[in-house]
């Protein structure tokens, strides 16, 4: 069996075209511009490339950019002060806090600083209990995104057994969740995990999302099931190059499975659009509108 590859790059696309004509109907009909501040600290190559893709795709939306680049030194007070200064700021409906933060700066603590309405990374604890409590909550983005890609196959997902490979709190944790408030049966697996292979093999959807490059063996998959890779896992290629791929082996896993997501062009396209559309509803949930479903 060859597996369907689902087309993320796609259906980001189609997810950003969405929430490009939602905020212009914001825009014209409200006079409202959603805002989305980025908060980069420090020089790491990955981080500023992905600060530049989700700057870029905020303009393209139509929304505004909030841009910030402090210096790697800068201190835990100086980052709360400016987090403080955007939580004030009505033109500001999403703040994102670029991971990882350099040494000096507890993570957690500039996480929880974050006013939880503008939190469209999801991760405040607030957010995180209310996802986990079945209440209404900004859901993290690469989790949404998984489940978007697993629905681009399974119109449902009621009653599938689902594993998660990870329990990291921006991934696997809250991706469970996700597939929870889905009503699949949910197993999560980590490193302490016995027989992850034979776990893996009972899943009908399969999320990878261990960190380690093509983990996932073909012979782990259940024969037609889905599996969606979050992995992405840089490696030295010829000529001095380098080149991506996630925690699945790709070739061996498409000899089996029913549908798989490529690395690229799977979850990390979905992971901007659904910043994007986090944003949009930060910002219907401050001005008191409606959500609109996208
Ligand atoms: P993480 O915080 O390092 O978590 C990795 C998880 O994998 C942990 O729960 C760990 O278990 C588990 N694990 C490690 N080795 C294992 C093993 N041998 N067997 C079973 N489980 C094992 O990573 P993360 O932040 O969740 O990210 C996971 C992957 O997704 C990375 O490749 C990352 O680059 C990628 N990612 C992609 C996107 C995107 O937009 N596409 C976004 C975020 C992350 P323990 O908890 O027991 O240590």
């Amino acid at each position: 069996m060859t597996a369907q590859i689902i087309d993320g790059k796609a259906m980001a696309s189609g997810l950003r075209a969405a929430v490009a004509a939602e905020t212009r109907r914001l825009v014209s009909g409200h006079g409202l511009t959603p805002g989305l501040a980025v908060v980069l600290v420090g020089e790491n190559p990955a981080s500023k490339a992905y600060v530049g893709s989700k700057s870029r795709a905020v303009i393209e939306v139509g929304m505004r950019p909030f841009d910030f680049h402090l210096p790697a030194a800068t201190s835990a007070n100086e980052l709360l002060g400016l987090i403080g200064e955007l939580n004030r700021d009505a033109a500001v409906h999403g703040i994102l806090v670029q991971l990882p933060l350099p040494s000096q700066i507890d993570a957690a603590r500039i996480i929880a600083a974050v006013d939880p309405a503008k939190d469209v990374d999801g991760f405040h604890p607030l957010n995180a209990g209310r996802l986990a409590s079945g209440l209404p909550a900004l859901a993290p983005c690469t989790p949404l995104g998984c489940i978007k890609l697993a629905k681009a196959v399974h119109a449902s997902l009621s009653g599938l057994d689902a594993v998660v490979i990870g329990r990291s709190n921006i991934v696997g944790k809250p991706l469970a969740q996700l597939l929870l408030a889905e009503n699949a049966t949910v197993t999560i697996a980590h490193s302490r995990t016995r027989d992850l292979a034979g776990v893996c093999e009972r899943a009908d959807v399969l999320f990878a999302a261990v960190g380690r490059p093509e983990f996932v063996r073909g012979g782990w998959v259940k024969p037609g099931a889905t599996v969606i890779d979050v992995g992405i896992n840089r490696l030295a290629a010829d000529g001095g190059k380098s080149r991506i791929v996630g925690d699945v082996c790709f070739a061996e896993a498409c000899e089996i499975a029913g549908a798989i997501t490529p690395v690229p062009g799977g979850v990390g396209p979905m992971t901007i659009a659904c910043l994007l559309a986090n944003t949009l509803k930060a910002a219907c949930m401050q001005a008191a509108l409606p959500v609109p479903e996208i």
